[in-house]
């Protein structure tokens, strides 16, 4: 439906609205639709930039309960309006605009610890909890989802479980995915679901993986259990520069590979360890810089930190242990102002990952694409976060003076994104690792999944056979 401001049935949605959520959780101010206007996706941040015109939802909504939530769900189908959930708006991809109008859902105030269980390690919270508030709620009992990302300030738990957020310390720990025990849904059609208590059955596929990732378009998740771990005796960091890149790979693979769980490897190319490492760090060397870190108990820590120095010292220069925790005390510096990128400058993350046989070609590809095409463009990246087979990549292009007209900005933002994103998936990368699809890269899930996106639109149509829920948004489509 396309909702006449003016008209008095966009009174009596509201009215409607105002009787599920309470007058003062409703609002349709101008200055507030304008809040709800702009996330970190960068063309959102442009049409800011250059007097818009902007794209905003009719309505902003706050929930507090499920139950709340599935009434909306009910009432959005009946006049077939669009559901946004916006969680802290902290995501790059677009994917919290409300671009065809309808219910901006802020979940926010969905933001209760309901139970730490120290006999089962884990913790159950509603999914609108800022994770920084999670984790001080957590500290009180010495306790931690390990889930640190470098947004932790400003996006949610529930926002982290829809685009399988990645946290500092996922190489030990794991990525948000990885966290989850069970979770309560409410569906598009308004059903509230809850999963089986536990994750570990073999009672057919486990429904928890439909919602995860699934970014507010097959349902919006209410309530997670997530494990926890006991803070570590000690953190140690150790930092080495290479002489290039793939020594620098080689020796995060083997640290991965000889029985050490390091908490963190962060490798950096040349370009970024000459740019941001400098300017944040004060390191100032050629080559590739890495960190790694252990922890835990005292005595075990000793013994890792020494088998992964051995490891990684060859080829190695050996930059010290103080360097090592520089990087970690500066670790949430390198992604804002006065370092981070802003407006006039184009910029875009393009993180993806690939297995240790891949992801060397997987960056060359990548950069080299841009560099070619984009003479304009500077190509800088690191490897943030390992696995037991392959490693991502946490890519940006930066081109310091786009066109002024922000439709030229747009085509060539877009022509990049299409240009750096093939170039991955042709050595075996994929889309992303982290931040999502959102808007950004919705066209291009079809080229990823080839015929098997299929299924993921099935299950679309399946859930929510209105369209209702974040329309626009991975690929999807809109009716
Ligand atoms: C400076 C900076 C640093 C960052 N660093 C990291 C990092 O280290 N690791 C990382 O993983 N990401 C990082 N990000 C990206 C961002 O924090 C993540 O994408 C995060 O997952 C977004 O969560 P949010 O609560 O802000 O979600 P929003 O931006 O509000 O929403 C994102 C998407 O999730 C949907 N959604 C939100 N809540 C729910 C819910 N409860 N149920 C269903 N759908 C929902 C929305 O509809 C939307 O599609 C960073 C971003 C910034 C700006």
């Amino acid at each position: 439906m396309n909702l006449n401001r003016k008209s008095f049935m966009f009174d009596m949605v509201l009215f409607e609205l105002q009787d599920i959520v309470g007058r003062g959780n409703v609002s349709v101010k101008e200055a507030d639709k304008l809040a709800y206007s702009v996330d970190y996706y960068w063309i959102s941040e442009l049409w800011h930039d250059r007097s818009g015109p902007l794209t905003t939802a009719d309505f902003i909504v706050q929930p507090q309960s499920s139950q709340q939530i599935s009434k909306i769900m009910v009432l959005a189908n009946e006049y077939k309006l669009p559901v946004t959930v916006w969680g802290g708006g902290g995501g790059s991809q677009g994917g919290a605009l409300a671009v065809f109008g309808g219910i901006i859902m802020d979940v926010k105030k969905m933001n209760r610890v309901i139970e730490i269980d120290k006999v089962s390690m884990t913790v159950e919270a509603e999914t609108g909890i800022l994770m920084q508030n999670l984790e001080w709620e957590l500290e009180k009992h010495g306790l931690s989802t390990m889930h640190i990302p470098a947004s932790i300030f400003c996006s949610t738990l529930g926002g982290f479980l829809a685009h399988r957020g990645t946290g500092v310390l996922s190489t030990k720990y794991g990525k948000m995915e990885d966290m989850v025990v069970s979770m309560e849904v409410v569906l598009p059609t308004g059903e509230i679901i809850e999963s089986l208590p536990v994750n570990k059955t073999a009672s057919g596929p486990d429904l928890n993986w439909i919602f995860i990732g699934s970014e507010g378009t097959l349902g919006v998740i209410t309530k997670v259990k997530v494990t926890v771990k006991k803070m570590p005796q000690v953190r140690k960091f150790q930092a080495f520069l290479y002489k290039d890149l793939a020594r620098g790979l080689e020796a995060g693979k083997n640290l991965m590979h000889e029985g050490i769980k390091p908490s963190v490897i962060r490798l950096y190319d040349a370009e970024e360890t000459k740019s941001l490492v400098k300017r944040v760090m004060g390191v100032d060397r050629e080559g590739a810089y890495l960190v790694y870190g252990v922890e835990g108990y005292e005595d075990v820590v000793e013994l890792e930190a020494k088998h992964a120095y051995k490891i990684a010292s060859k080829g190695g220069e050996d930059l010290g242990t103080e360097t090592g925790k520089l990087w970690w005390d500066t670790r949430y510096k390198f992604f804002y102002p006065p370092y981070y990128f802003s407006m006039p400058q184009a910029f875009g993350t393009c993180d993806t990952v690939a297995t240790y046989a891949n992801i060397e070609s997987v960056y060359w590809n990548m950069k080299n694409s841009v560099a070619e095409k984009f003479p304009q463009a500077r190509f800088i990246g690191h490897f943030s976060h390992w696995f037991d087979w392959g490693a991502m990549l946490y890519a940006r292009f930066i081109i310091d003076n786009p066109p002024s007209d922000k439709h030229q900005a747009v085509s060539l933002y877009n022509d990049v994104w299409n240009t750096v994103i093939r170039a991955a998936l042709k050595e075996g990368g994929v889309l992303n690792e982290h931040h999502g699809i959102g808007l950004k890269l919705g066209r291009l899930m079809k080229e990823q999944y080839g015929p098997s996106f299929k299924i993921i639109k099935d299950l679309k149509k399946m859930l929510d056979p209105n369209h209702i829920m974040n329309p626009g948004k991975m690929g999807l489509g809109v009716r």
